[in-house]
């Protein structure tokens, strides 16, 4: 299997940084002006592959990134994250995670990546919830 992210030639092209066990590439695709991708080196597909102190380190140089880019671009805020699995919109099978810097009216129709658009207001029940906190307590 061909990994965009493991083939050299793209790794030249969008690298910004290099750091010990991560590439930070400039988006091809940027949804919003400055939008990076964190990278480990190590092909892994998903967060639960990656040893823990490469997902410390990862998490370390995004903040390093979105460090310089507050101060280099000024963003009125961000979003942060990954998408794993093809049904939650990962397309390039090499764990990445997005940095997106966030200005007023940036087009981005919807805020908040990870909720239900903003318009539907639609919340858990305190009867709903409850047993989701209980269930889900278990797991630990
Ligand atoms: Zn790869």
């Amino acid at each position: 299997m061909s990994c965009p992210f493991c083939t050299p030639e793209i790794i030249a092209k969008q690298t910004i940084l290099e750091t010990e066990n991560e590439w930070v590439f400039y988006n091809l695709s940027p949804k919003t002006k400055g939008q990076c991708l964190v990278v480990p080196k190590r092909h892994v597909e998903g967060i639960r592959e990656l040893p823990a102190p490469e997902l410390a380190s990862l998490l370390q140089t995004v903040q390093l990134v979105s460090k310089k880019l507050q101060a280099y671009l000024q963003p009125a805020g961000f979003n942060y994250g990954f998408n794993e699995g093809a049904i939650a919109g990962q397309t390039v099978f090499h764990l990445h995670f997005h940095i997106m810097p966030r200005y007023a009216e940036d087009g981005v129709k919807n805020q908040h990546v990870f909720h239900r658009s903003p318009e539907d207001k639609i919340f858990l029940t305190d009867a709903e919830i409850k047993p989701l906190v209980e269930e889900f307590k278990t797991i630990f």
